[in-house]
């Protein structure tokens, strides 16, 4: 499922030891997803499954534009506000991006704890693979 997941949405993945440089980004991430389909894992990752996961999430939602109705009875995501720049909608983008990661994961669980979200991701899945 992975690897069709992977050649189905025509995504590149390159390993990484300075994901700061490679993600165009400031700060130090396991990885980073790339809007020309470009995924980067730090080989640093303590766990580079889930961060792949993780990634292959913003690749997923990023294009189909996910919708805030579906999540937000799950979490308090403003909660997890970094700092002034970042907008609800990142946070957003964020915690998709990490239950896409459970739900590859932890799937037989994810279903009972999050059981929209799982229909959601299953049929969003299911028109790609
Ligand atoms: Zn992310």
């Amino acid at each position: 499922m992975l690897l069709e997941l992977i050649i189905a949405l025509h995504l590149k993945i390159l390993f990484t030891e300075n994901s700061k440089v490679d993600c165009l980004m400031g700060i130090e991430a396991n990885g980073c997803y790339l809007k020309d389909n470009r995924i980067y894992l730090s080989y640093k990752s303590d766990n580079i499954n889930r961060t792949l996961y993780h990634e292959i999430g913003h690749a997923l939602f990023l294009r189909n534009n996910f919708s805030r109705t579906i999540i937000k009875d799950y979490a308090d995501i403003l909660k997890h506000k970094k700092n002034e720049d970042t907008t609800e909608n990142d946070i957003l983008n964020e915690r998709v991006a990490d239950y896409f990661a459970d739900y590859m994961l932890n799937n037989k669980e994810f279903s009972v704890k999050y059981p929209c979200l799982y229909i959601y991701f299953r049929d969003t899945l299911n028109k790609f693979i």
